[in-house]
């Protein structure tokens, strides 16, 4: 076998995934039944912890110049300018990228593609998945090739990337349980003018639904996303112009459209896959888990699937760790996509509701709550942790584990080590702590005590060891995270904390990764 992984699927998250194995050294093949890639850009938001992944990948530059950061929002309500929300830099001191990032997915599937194309690698278009066997040690997968013929493949590991209508979900057998919603969206990016507030993101609350606005990169681009009409659901083919009546209405009555570039209407389901791991294979993204587009989670949860993935299929077959290492990868995963699921119902369930009750509340009472409360630091800190998908945490993994000494209240196992600017040096400068990890290592962090000598000696060159100097400025920067000194941590590859605690042990941190990582 010449492949250690199969990815199906070249959208963002079989883009990620293959970008992530083919730097860690492993062997991968990617595939996508489509003849290229998707012209159209759909999702839009890119979240802070997907730009520090992209940091990692050497792309995160590329995609702030090419996106437009959100300023701000400006609601409607009923017509009328109800409130500005300021967005800008909300995530200061949270993160490098303290902001959300307008970046279509076109762009990120470009810029991806791009970073796997440097290293030699690429897609193989034209080429679909059509069959799958599963055995205790591989899998063989059936290849419908360019020219039409097929092919068998023999691989150890097979990632289904290949979104909402899953082939690899399917032949496995797994449910994907869940509903569509009864609205019918319609989403159209369209060069136009008119009565929005320029630069910003323009919220139009109604009491029959709403509709968004995003402003994109170039003049007067915009991306409209909104539900489709009473009249005009139940029907195919529906155009933009179709259209044009109800957002002129809504909207403001000068809109004046200069070019649609591209018009789509869809349903939206949630549903989740039953299991995101089965034997040999393993369901990421949109095979996994579909939900409504609210908060701009979709596209930046598949990513951060396959960066949870990446670093532990490179441990097990490299022969690092034992194959159930990946087992981790569906109980930390399944509990994100489930918290998502029944977050964005919730809040989706209120911006769509036909109810009376419900639209007076959109239209009057949300409006208002939300232009005042956004405006206040602890509010604002609360949202950007939320929607940038730097809080998530996997706290009940198996991988995750606390020492004694370690607060409560501070950062504990399975959380996303906070982001830092400390000194490394006793006379050095303040760097940030971001740049100094290298995410395909292990990273032992030491504070306040000196480092074991002979490192953690199970992890070999896959630890990365950080004694950082007492100094006033990082003690600053330490009590502001609540790590406390002395203290340790041993972060993952991905970034989140494994072990922690108090007073270093280096027993206890060679026990953690021989039985976590070898756990059977
Ligand atoms: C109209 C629309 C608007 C959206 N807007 C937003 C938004 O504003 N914000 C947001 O976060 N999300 C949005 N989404 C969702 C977002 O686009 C998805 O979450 C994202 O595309 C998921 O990426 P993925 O790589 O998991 O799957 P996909 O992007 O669906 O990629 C799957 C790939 O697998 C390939 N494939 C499928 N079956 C096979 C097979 N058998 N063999 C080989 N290849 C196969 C397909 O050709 C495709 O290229 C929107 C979706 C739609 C449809």
């Amino acid at each position: 076998m010449d492949t250690d992984v199969l990815i199906v699927g070249a959208g963002p998250t079989g883009l990620m995934l293959a970008n992530q194995l083919a730097r860690r050294g492993v062997r991968m093949r990617i595939i996508d039944r489509h003849a290229g890639p998707a012209r159209e850009s759909r999702a839009l938001g890119v979240q802070a912890r997907t730009l520090e992944i992209y940091s990692h990948l050497g792309i995160a530059d590329q995609a702030v110049a090419l996106g437009k950061k959100a300023d701000g929002a400006v609601l409607w309500a009923e017509g009328r300018r109800a409130a500005r929300v300021p967005l800008g830099d909300i995530g200061r001191d949270v993160s490098p990228y303290p902001y959300l990032l307008v970046l279509g997915q076109d762009d990120n599937e470009r810029l991806l593609g791009d970073a796997l194309r440097a290293r030699g690698l690429g897609v193989e278009w034209n080429t679909e998945l059509v069959g799958l066997a599963q055995d205790t040690d591989h899998v063989m997968a059936t290849l419908k090739n360019a020219d039409g013929t097929r092919s068998e493949v023999r691989v150890p590991w097979l990632a289904g990337c290949d979104g909402a209508r899953s082939t690899v979900r399917e032949l496995n057998g797994i449910a994907f349980e869940g509903a569509p919603y009864q609205h019918v969206f319609f989403v159209a990016d369209v060069k136009m003018t008119g009565s929005m507030a320029p630069d910003v993101l323009n919220v139009y609350l109604w009491r029959r639904g709403f509709h968004l606005l995003f402003p994109m990169r170039g003049t007067d681009h915009w991306r409209i996303v909104g539900i489709l009409p009473p009249q005009l659901r139940g029907r195919d083919n529906v155009t933009f112009e179709e259209t044009i009546p109800t957002l002129r209405h809504e909207v403001g009555t000068e809109l004046s459209f200069k070019a649609c570039n591209w018009y789509s209407t869809y349903r939206i389901h949630h549903r989740r896959a039953a299991r995101f791991h089965d034997r040999r294979c393993f369901l990421l993204g949109d095979a996994a888990h579909v939900h409504s587009p609210v908060g701009g989670q979709g596209m930046n949860t598949g990513l951060q699937d396959a960066y949870n993935l990446a670093w532990k299929l490179a441990f097990v077959v490299s022969g690092r760790a034992g194959a159930t290492l990946v087992h981790s990868y569906e109980d930390e995963r399944l509990p994100v996509a489930n918290h998502l699921l029944k977050r964005t119902d919730r809040f989706f369930s209120i911006v769509v509701s036909d109810r009376w009750l419900v639209g007076l509340l959109r239209t009057r009472v949300m409006p208002k709550i939300m232009g005042l409360a956004l405006r206040t630091a602890a509010v604002q800190r609360i949202l950007f942790r939320t929607i940038s998908q730097t809080g998530i945490r996997y706290r009940r993994s198996p991988l995750s584990e606390a020492l004694a000494g370690l607060p409560e209240n501070g950062p504990r196992p399975g959380d996303r080590f906070p982001w830092l600017r400390l000194k490394f040096q006793p006379n050095g400068r303040l760097e940030d702590l971001y740049g100094k990890l290298d995410d395909t290592r292990f990273t032992l962090l030491v504070f306040g005590q000196a480092a074991p000598p002979r490192g953690i000696p199970e992890l070999g060159d896959r630890l990365h060891i950080q004694e950082l100097p007492s100094d006033p400025l990082n003690d600053r920067e330490l009590a502001r995270a609540r790590i406390p000194r002395p203290s340790f941590y041993l972060l993952r590859p991905d970034g989140h904390i494994g072990l922690a605690g108090a007073r270093l042990d280096a027993a206890a941190a060679s026990r953690y990764v021989s039985e976590r990582l070898r756990f059977s």
